[in-house]
């Protein structure tokens, strides 16, 4: 098996867990199409991932390509303690009660695993347990104890989260756990650290100035989770590197009928403010189960294209599922076909949604960046080389959306890897980047190999002459001739 012959400009996200976490796995998922592996921090001991992190990085190494890792934080999710059985049905209008201890002793009594939101609860709250399956009202509170009666029926199981929408609970972004988290992306050299729970902008410095008192400058991603979140999405977004449409628990923190706009808010708050947004969980769910996705999966992925996602994601499809490599085959050729008809749409002068505008045309780089893509396109070139310090100029062309293939290079790894989160970048690892004599031949010898360009096209390159310090400055316009370059060469 080798690389998709043309990878898909929206890139993939696959969550690691057993399914998953072999080494010839991990292998398979990069060539199947995998951009990013997310490590999710709320399973598994930090051991675990550590092993998984040398399995993403020895086939990356094997494979002599770029992807990223992304540590996901579990935050401060609220969970339900023990409940004494394991389980308690709730019937309609029971009233069951919540108490402090740190475990429930009687019938109709439940804990939680953050006992200080309790206090936080006022009569008339939603309680929201097992993913949103069994509503709770509070009907009475006092300091001994919050009692609900049960809205929506069901069952709810011991360490099943527990969601209080709307309500302004007083809970630290980071927990321990997250600290120690954290601490161990940083020691790891991991690219991205998703922040869950994300309430305010605050939440997200104290996420950077722990990451970098211990050392790392990884990309923050911020979970939009939260309907505080959501109230305050244009601060949030400005302060974190990229965000993600988290929406399991968006789906319970609001309201799920809404759940599709709140998908398009997001993504057009990251256009603004030139970020990479990832579109998660439930994308493929039944492909856990079964081979084929349902319809509605398959239009949910298309559609997510389409509204501008730069990523997609996978969860459980990938980490538990029974059909992991088939799911991420399976988003890799969604993407191909909605990539298509958006590229027909902007042929046909149809209005292209995920198009941005140069917002700031006084930054040399990022004037340079939209004019080397509009002369690309202008001429109709067939390969955009952006040669980028710390991949910024790389996420500035990817969010132009020009569409034509664009080649990402950089001479650090780390540059490399936070490309790999970028729509319509390919990182290219080997690729000499800082020496522009070779990069030329280089990147089209590798090109070429690809059948993505031949004799008598065009290649748009952009670079910095090194004369306005670390600026992208310089476009040139190379065209292919019949004989490829020898110089060497992937
Ligand atoms: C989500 O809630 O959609 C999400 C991505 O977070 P997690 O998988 O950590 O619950």
């Amino acid at each position: 098996m080798s690389f998709p012959l043309r990878p898909s400009q929206t890139k993939i996200v696959a969550t690691v867990g057993p399914a998953c976490d072999s080494r010839e796995m991990i292998r398979s998922l990069i060539l199947a199409g995998v951009d990013v592996f997310r490590l999710n921090a709320a399973h598994g001991a930090l051991e675990d991932h550590t092993r998984r992190l040398k399995a993403i990085r020895d086939a990356e190494a094997e494979l002599q390509c770029s992807v990223a890792v992304l540590l996901d934080l579990a935050g401060p999710k609220i969970r339900l303690g023990e409940i004494p059985g394991g389980s308690l049905e709730c019937h309609a209008n029971d009233r069951v009660r919540f108490v402090k201890g740190p475990a429930a002793s009687g019938t109709g009594e439940l804990t939680t695993t953050f006992p200080a939101v309790l206090d936080d609860l006022e009569v008339g709250n939603r309680v929201l347990l097992a993913d949103g399956l069994v509503e709770l009202e509070v009907v009475e509170v006092s300091t001994e104890a919050v009692i609900c009666r049960v809205v929506q029926p069901g069952v709810v199981r011991s360490r099943q989260g527990m969601h209080v929408p709307g309500a302004k609970l007083r809970v630290r972004i980071l927990d321990e756990a997250d600290l120690a988290a954290a601490a161990w992306a940083a020691r790891h050299g991991v690219d991205f650290v998703g922040l869950s729970f994300v309430r305010t902008p605050e939440d997200v410095s104290a996420l950077r100035e722990h990451l970098l008192q211990h050392g790392s400058d990884a990309q923050i991603i911020a979970k939009i989770e939260k309907a505080e979140a959501l109230d305050r999405l244009e601060e949030i977004v400005a302060a974190a590197d990229g965000v993600m449409v988290a929406r399991g628990d968006l789906g319970v923190e609001t309201d799920i009928a809404r759940l599709a706009v709140a998908q398009k808010k997001i993504i057009d708050a990251a256009r603004r403010h030139c970020k990479p947004v990832v579109v998660a969980t439930q994308m493929l769910d039944s492909m856990q189960h079964s081979p084929l996705p349902t319809r509605a999966e398959v239009t949910d992925v298309a559609n997510a294209v389409l509204d501008g996602a730069d990523a997609c994601m996978l969860s459980g499809e990938t980490a538990i599922g029974r059909f992991p490599l088939e799911s991420v085959a399976m988003m890799h050729r969604i993407a191909l076909a909605a990539e298509e008809y958006a590229r027909s749409r902007a042929r046909d002068g149809l209005p292209v949604p995920q198009i941005v505008s140069p917002a700031r045309e006084d930054s040399i780089t990022e004037a340079t960046a939209f004019h080397a893509g509009a002369l690309a396109t202008t001429l109709d070139a067939k390969l955009l080389i952006v040669a980028t310090h710390s991949g910024k100029t790389a996420l500035r062309i990817s969010k132009y959306r020009f569409g034509m293939p664009t080649v990402g290079v950089a001479s650090n790894p780390t540059a490399l890897r936070r490309m790999a989160l970028y729509w319509g970048i390919i990182p290219l690892a080997q690729a000499p980047a800082t020496e522009s004599h070779r990069l030329l031949p280089f990147v089209t010898r590798w090109a070429m190999r690809r059948n993505m360009i031949a004799a008598g096209d065009l290649i748009v390159s952009l670079r910095g002459t090194g004369l306005a310090n670390d600026q992208q400055n310089a476009i040139l316009v190379h065209r292919v001739t019949d004989t490829p370059p020898t110089d060497d060469g992937p």
